[in-house]
């Protein structure tokens, strides 16, 4: 059944979307791609990048995985099997990408996970809660700092802090670091609300999310950005000082 839905949605591609843009199709096929835009997104069902930004074939390399995360750089490098970084490096190295965006969102059930701990469910994979432990510093600060606060409001913390977190992830590769020093890069930490439909992007200047409501956005790392100004705990301090918003 559920296949069912997915060949009737090939279908209806194949005779609507693929002959509407046959001419795209074809020159990516003869040219390639080149995407100027790499965005790390989470694998739930819910939070499609594609979508969400409603962008074609050919305008976004994508990787998703749990919870959106990005590990920090090997170095030097080893022989395990990175895949998220190696996608990151096709995409900054090979495709000279302009743009890398964290897409964090709500309800994130990898940083449910990750901030249950021991009672999660996933406690006894194989492999989640190994990957998820890239934030696992984050999630002990905010436990810490936001102590007594609902639980759903912690996970919403670390779900943001996280993302801040992995861009500062993203500047211990060197080949990142040094395209966004030449003004070539820029990273973005997002975060979006599917409950509410709202996306929103980190600042680097009030250390929270702001609510993106037009075609402007503030990069949270650029040319000149302190890496001190990206640090996650800034984020969870300032959430921790604040009155739950909900
Ligand atoms: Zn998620």
């Amino acid at each position: 059944m559920a296949l069912d839905r997915l060949l009737k949605g090939f279908s209806d591609f194949r005779l609507g979307y693929y002959r509407e843009h046959l001419d795209l199709f074809e020159k990516l096929a003869t040219e390639g791609q080149s995407p100027k835009i790499l965005i790390i997104g989470c694998a739930d069902a819910r939070v499609d990048p594609g979508i969400l930004t409603q962008t074609r074939p050919g305008d976004i390399f994508t990787v998703r995985n749990i919870a959106a995360m990005v590990p920090p750089a090997q170095i030097p490098p080893d022989q395990a099997q990175h895949g998220t970084s190696a996608a990151i490096e096709y995409a900054v190295r090979g495709l000279d990408v302009e743009h890398v965006v964290i897409l964090g969102h709500a309800l994130c059930g990898g940083i449910a996970a990750l901030v249950d701990g021991a009672t999660s469910a996933a406690a006894s994979y194989d492999y989640l809660s190994t990957w998820t432990a890239i934030a696992r510093t984050v999630r002990d600060v905010a436990v810490h700092d936001l102590a007594g606060r609902p639980r759903d409001e912690i996970v919403r913390a670390v779900e943001q802090a996280s993302a801040v977190n992995s861009v500062a992830n993203l500047m211990t590769f060197p080949w990142i670091a040094e395209r966004v020093a030449a003004g070539k890069l820029v990273l973005h930490a997002w975060w979006f609300n599917l409950v509410e439909g709202q996306l929103y992007a980190f600042n680097p200047d009030t250390a929270v999310f702001d609510a993106v409501t037009g075609l402007e956005v503030t990069p949270t790392v650029q040319r000149g950005t302190k890496l001190s100004a990206i640090k996650p705990e800034r984020l969870l301090l300032t959430l921790a000082n604040k009155q739950p918003a909900f």
